[in-house]
């Protein structure tokens, strides 16, 4: 038992231990996939997020750049309308126009705004004095050299620091200001240069530089194609650009969010770049949002490349996410930590009850056993307890059992149900196996009784009781139960039938013919006699009934103990059985002054199988019990139905009931209500015991229902015919 308790809970408990990791590795995975989910909709939804955020600042960028080049071009118009607007401007109309526009205050990195004029190679000497008479002793167009067309920067305004190395430069000259300049002119237009490197650039930290230009014309010359605007060309207003300075005073100071680098054209590559807003050596992170704009400027293309910086990914970013991503992790950690508890503890704790349920049951069975078996102990010494063990087929007794069967504590018994067979009377071995048998495999209760034939001959009655249980470890049945000698009891039963029956007997014989005696006496068969002899003799003759009645009913009453009364069944009608009933009875029910009636409901004949004497002696104790307890002039209802295959019998009185504490014993024997009355009606108080002994014998059953209104006995037997009938008669009798 030991071996079997502490066997079980150890494999339970690395069964419990293994569910529970496997719920809570489970609860993690499952809890771990949901945050990691959640990070990466977090993640997608972030950097769509950012990268909106990102084209918008981007967006910002081209657009600013792209206003402040206008305002430029403005300032280039307004400058060419001052020339347009006079034969001759001085150095000091220039000078003031420029002022005036407070170009520092209003764009900052604003470089200047200057003239380069057209000089035919025949006016060249001619400008070149007149210039040099206004007090630049120095000047002279550079670079020196024949060509077909001069342009001099006559005016550049601050006309201070670097902007003096432009004074008197040659624009034309250089291939990429010149390709700028004709643009502008056969365009008609403002136009932007490709990059160059700037005549005002400072010897060390050289930016890349871009031109715009505006051809300015005489007045009144006509402009419509691209050589009457040659022939009119008077001078470019123009406005140089240093790119750093460009973009940090149209933008300001960046803020970075955002890199980006501007490429001169569509080819992007480091000599076409002009201008990238970071310092050389820092590199770009690997994920950083990238994009790419493209601003066309006054017939110029720049194309803008823009890449997210870490401190973008900070501000936009990984904040949130990580902290989704961490505090998710952590949680799943924790939730799983508490499924394991929750789900090791729960298993304890069913586990220690499923134990404790055991334990109890255990100890429950062995406590039963061992009380059942001291009881029995105690009580005789002529009794045993015995256990079948019905996995192992093998009987074991205690020592008390062997005497039962005639045999010495020391003598062999093998345990085998054959060698218990062996000890039993021939004639009642199978009917006990079969009992046997039936107990074990149904569980019920085993209740018998039979012969034991003793080694020397002696016949002896046995009783035993058992029932089928668990084994105290619980792995077995066990059939376990008590022997006892029943020989005594049987000897005394016998006896005593052998006495009622004889006694019975012998009382019945003289009783009836005393009482057929005093019946002739009482008919007149010698005569009339003298009252109160006929008295004497009514009085005599009807206890000599009673006797006689009671005498019978107490024989009836062993004979059916024993089992020795015979029935003769036989298929009756029983709607004739009801008839003959009523007509038997009626003298009975007349001597109450009650009258009977029946009432016949089925429209079938219908047959039962009964014994026709013991069918009517029910009815003659129900009609008569009715009778008796009946108001005068009371009516006794006999009816008849067919319900459910069985027929139904039912005697009414209209008296006034059995008393409510006396209906649960009123099949008893020798039960009556009350002595009084029985001393007025009369009885014995053993009809209604035989009555359902009777019925229970023809297979049916009795019942009753009873008010102060008065009394039904109702008796159902099997229905084992039903023939249609066409009419349906209510016999009736007065
Ligand atoms: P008895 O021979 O005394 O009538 P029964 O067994 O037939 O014995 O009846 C037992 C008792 O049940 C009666 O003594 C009576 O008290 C009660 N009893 C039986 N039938 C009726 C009835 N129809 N009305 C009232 N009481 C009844």
């Amino acid at each position: 038992m030991g071996s079997d308790i502490s066997g079980k809970p150890s494999g339970a408990t690395g069964w419990a231990s293994n569910h529970a990791w496997t719920v809570t590795v489970v609860a993690l995975l499952v809890s771990v996939m949901v945050v990691v989910l959640v990070w990466h909709q977090m993640h997608e939804q972030g950097r769509e997020q950012a990268r909106r955020e990102f084209n918008l600042l981007n967006n910002n960028t081209v657009a600013e750049l792209e206003s402040r080049m206008n305002d430029y071009k403005q300032v280039l118009r307004a400058g060419a309308a001052l020339l347009e607007s006079r034969d001759e401007t001085s150095r000091e109309t220039w000078h003031r126009f420029i002022e005036r526009l407070a170009l520092p205050e209003h764009y900052p990195g604003f470089l200047g705004v200057g003239v380069s004029q057209i000089i035919t190679p025949e006016a060249l000497a001619d400008h070149e004095a007149a210039v040099r008479a206004e007090g630049f002793p120095d000047y002279q167009i550079h670079p020196v050299g024949d060509r077909a067309r001069y342009t001099s920067i006559i005016y550049l305004e601050p006309f201070s620091g670097r902007n003096l190395a432009a004074f008197g430069y040659d624009m034309y000259s250089d291939p990429v200001r010149r390709a700028a300049m004709d643009l502008a002119v056969s365009k008609n237009a403002a136009v932007l240069s490709n990059a160059v490197t700037l005549l005002q650039e400072p010897d060390a930290d050289i930016q890349s530089g871009v031109l715009m230009y505006l051809p300015s014309y005489h007045p009144d010359m006509p402009l419509s194609s691209v050589s009457e605007r040659w022939q009119a060309l008077r001078a470019f207003v123009y406005s140089p650009f240093r790119m750093d300075d460009l973009i940090t005073g149209t933008l300001g100071a960046l803020d970075e969010l955002v890199h980006f680098e501007i490429y001169d054209g569509l080819v992007l590559t480091d000599s076409t770049r002009i201008y990238r807003s970071w310092q050389g050596d820092e590199t770009l992170q690997p994920d950083a949002l990238q994009e790419t704009l493209l601003l066309p400027l006054h017939e110029q293309i720049w194309t803008l490349r823009f890449y997210s910086t870490p401190a973008f990914s900070r501000a936009f970013i990984q904040p949130r996410e990580s902290v989704t991503l961490v505090m998710g992790l952590i949680l799943s950690l924790m939730l799983a930590a508490i499924i394991y508890t929750l789900a090791t503890r729960r298993q304890r704790a069913e586990m220690l009850a499923e134990q404790m349920t055991r334990d109890l049951r255990d100890t429950e069975q062995a406590l039963r056993l061992n009380q059942e078996r001291h009881l029995l102990a105690m009580d005789s010494s002529s009794m045993g307890t015995w256990s079948w063990n019905l996995s192992t087929r093998l009987i074991t007794w205690d020592v008390q059992l062997a005497p039962l069967f005639g045999l010495k504590s020391s003598d062999y018994f093998d345990g085998t149900p054959e060698a218990f067979m062996m000890l039993l009377h021939p004639g009642d071995r199978d009917r006990v196996r079969q009992e046997l048998n039936s107990a074990a495999a149904n569980r019920h209760e085993y209740d018998t009784e039979y012969r034991v034939i003793w080694p020397d001959g002696t016949l002896r009655y046995v009783a035993s009781r058992a029932r089928v249980m668990e084994s105290p470890g619980g792995n077995d049945l066990m059939m376990t139960g008590t022997c006892w000698d029943v020989t005594e009891k049987r000897r005394a039963q016998v006896m005593k039938q052998e006495f009622v029956s004889t006694i019975s007997h012998e009382l019945r014989t003289p009783l009836t013919a005393i009482s057929g005696a005093m019946g002739l006496l009482l008919g007149g068969a010698l005569g009339s006699l003298p009252d109160p002899v006929q008295n004497l003799i009514r009085i005599a003759n009807e206890n000599s009934k009673r006797l006689l009645h009671l005498i019978n009913d107490l024989l009836d009453f062993e004979k059916l103990d024993a089992g020795k009364l015979e029935f003769h069944f036989e298929n009756q009608d029983a709607r004739a059985l009801l008839i003959n009933a009523l007509e038997v009875n009626e003298s009975v029910a007349a001597r109450h002054q009650a009258s009977l009636v029946l009432r016949w409901h089925p429209a079938t004949t219908v047959w039962i199988n009964v014994d026709a004497m013991r069918f009517q002696q029910i009815m003659a104790n129900l009609i008569s019990n009715a009778a008796k307890y009946s108001p005068p002039e009371g009516l006794i209802t006999i009816s008849a139905d067919v319900s459910g295959g069985r027929l139904i019998i039912a005697v009414a009185d209209q008296g006034k009931g059995i008393p409510d504490a006396f209906q649960g014993r009123v099949f008893e024997r020798f039960a009556q209500a009350d002595s009084s009355d029985t001393r007025r009606v009369g009885g014995t108080g053993l009809g209604l015991a035989i009555c359902r002994e009777l019925i229970s014998h023809m297979g049916g059953s009795i019942r009753f229902d009873s008010t102060d209104q008065g009394t039904t006995f109702y008796i159902d037997l099997p229905v084992v015919l039903r023939i249609q009938d066409s009419t349906t008669l209510d016999a009736q009798r007065p």
